[in-house]
């Protein structure tokens, strides 16, 4: 808004404050608020009406919510420890978790004075790695900045970071959201070094202090910040949920939010639909799960929309997600940036990238999630559906196609996908739901793909029926056995023989007459509950082509 604008805007709203009935509320920081959202938040009718007087200036509230449709706008600043054997500046090692506290410490990342960093190689190439598979442009010049600020948990007072020469720009990632395909923009890929970690205690007299733990200062931390592009609580999920799988395709971190080796803030604000307006940003922190980041980000949009239609403003802050009470809390006012001081750090060289050492790297790079997913569905003739789930998580997709490699008779195309696709089912049903209730992962479990191609041969040769293999899939799951030695101990193997099966379905024809009529006078439901009593009668071992071809044989059906 120009100069002469604000001012003629400005005489005729105080014309149509002193004319019009006012609500009592309107303070002037409501009335500036509402002359730099005017433009955008009053349809032009309204607009014109109240600047030539003849409408009373609306209450702010109903200027915000008579026009407008809020979106929802979320960017989202990733960090992930990665897993170089030393820290990032010294030799100690990063393998921390299970140390004793401050026992993983040399001078350099206790903070001493005099002493000097070095650059852990690893480090650089995993970042320079990561942004490869990002689609960054790689710098040809990098450099390592110190970012000052007073905490406890950062011993040196600054934090080595990068600031305005980072390692990776300007790269994206899709995600999937209901079968459409969006492009997320990611601004950098940085590498830093992580914080001491701080334990909050009390006394039983009720005194508090805090205990510093070094082990973790100093190990690599790579920083992997969004565009604000993301618009809503799910596609801010399925955006981490790519970015993890990525991580771990590449083997660069764990990516274990649980455990801290993958971090997430979100910053996020609601404006009106078609606009490029912030209403006041808010940056929520302390969100450890990706269910976490889901919830805290649904209840934030919502309460920015209601304290907007209460008439009040969004006022820039952090603020925490309280996970117990399903809340975001305020932290601390972000009114006034940081000011950090960067400069660059004056112990350590820039870095120079050389191309041919780029592309020795981008040469390197496994074949990542989206390549793999479609490679799935040509290759195996998987359903989308499948081919996501199954890419989602690295070893699954290993898991599958080890299996693959093991079956027979899959240099027929028809054969290779119907089995391919048997093996999917299995790995996404049965297998993902025992690995649930067990909380373990495919890594640890005791069925290998050899034991679960077994089984499926056992089915396709029609010794195992689709019932009983559920039960010897469990059994196989918690046991570790093949599965023929299951069949024969528990007898399991399919009954196939129809003289054995007739005699069965008589048997169940004679006991169940009220299904009988009804499937006489045209109920369907009741033959396949006739066909369950006969399943059921033989421990899910009949063959449950056979016994329905019985039941209709001897209902006389078609
Ligand atoms: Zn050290």
């Amino acid at each position: 808004m120009s100069a002469t604008h604000s001012v003629i805007l400005l005489g005729v709203v105080f014309r149509a404050v002193s004319t019009g009935p006012i609500q009592p509320a309107l303070s002037f920081t409501i009335l500036e608020d509402y002359l730099s959202h005017s433009k955008v938040l009053c349809s032009q009718e309204t607009q014109r009406q109240t600047l030539e007087g003849r409408l009373p200036l609306p209450s702010y509230a109903a200027i915000l919510t008579d026009v407008v449709e809020y979106e929802t706008v979320i960017g989202l600043e990733v960090h992930a420890q990665l897993l170089t054997r030393s820290k990032m500046f010294c030799s100690c090692s990063a393998d921390y978790a299970n140390a004793p506290p401050n026992t993983y410490v040399c001078p350099i990342c206790l903070a001493m004075p005099g002493v000097l960093p070095t650059i852990n190689e690893k480090a650089v190439e995993y970042t320079v790695m990561t942004a490869l598979a990002l689609n960054c442009t790689i710098a040809e010049y990098a450099r390592f900045d110190r970012k000052n600020y007073p905490y406890p948990d950062l011993l040196k007072g600054y934090q080595i970071s990068q600031y305005d020469a980072p390692m990776g720009q300007h790269g994206w990632l899709t995600i999937d959201m209901d079968g459409t395909k969006k492009k997320l923009d990611i601004t950098r890929v940085h590498l830093e070094e992580d914080t001491a970690k701080l334990t909050h205690c009390t006394t039983p007299e009720g005194e508090t202090y805090s205990l510093v733990d070094a082990n973790r200062a100093g190990v690599p931390l790579m920083e992997i910040v969004g565009e604000p592009d993301i618009s809503s609580p799910e596609e801010a999920r399925q955006y981490l949920m790519k970015l993890r799988t990525i991580l771990q395709y590449l083997g660069v971190s764990t990516c274990n939010m649980e455990e801290g080796s993958f971090r997430c803030d979100a910053n996020i604000s609601i404006r009106p639909e078609g606009t490029t307006e912030y209403l006041g940003k808010v940056e929520v922190k302390n969100m450890n799960s990706f269910k976490a980041v889901y919830r805290a980000l649904e209840y934030e949009a919502k309460r920015q929309r209601q304290e907007l239609e209460k008439g009040g403003r969004i006022i820039q802050e952090t603020r925490g997600w309280v996970e117990e009470r399903g809340m975001t809390v305020s932290q601390r006012s972000k009114e006034y940036a940081h000011d950090y001081r960067y400069f660059p750090e004056p112990d350590l060289p820039p870095l120079v990238f050389d191309k041919t050492w780029v592309e020795e790297i981008r040469s390197r790079l496994p074949e990542l999630p989206d390549v793999r997913r479609d490679r799935f569905m040509s290759q195996y003739g998987l359903p989308t559906y499948d081919a996501n789930l199954l890419v989602d998580s690295k070893a699954m997709a290993d898991y599958f196609e080890d299996c693959i490699k093991l079956m027979t008779g899959t240099s027929n195309e028809n054969n290779l996908h119907k089995k391919a696709k048997a093996v999917s089912n299995w790995l996404l049903g049965d297998f993902s739901r025992m690995l649930n209730t067990t909380n373990a992962s495919i890594e640890e479990t005791r069925v290998t793909p050899k034991h679960l191609v077994e089984m499926l041969d056992l089915i396709d040769e029609g010794t195992l029926s689709g019932p009983a293999a559920k039960t010897v899939f469990e059994d196989m799951f918690l046991n570790g056995k093949p599965a023929s030695d299951i069949i024969a101990e528990k007898g399991l193997s399919q009954i196939s023989d129809s003289s054995e099966i007739e005699k069965i379905a008589a048997q169940i024809i004679a006991d169940n007459s009220q299904a009988v009529s009804d499937f006489q006078d045209g109920k369907q439901q009741a033959l396949a509950f006739l066909i369950g009593q006969v399943m059921k009668a033989t421990k899910g071992r009949a063959n449950p082509g056979i016994a329905k071809r019985i039941l209709l044989d001897k209902l006389g059906g078609k």
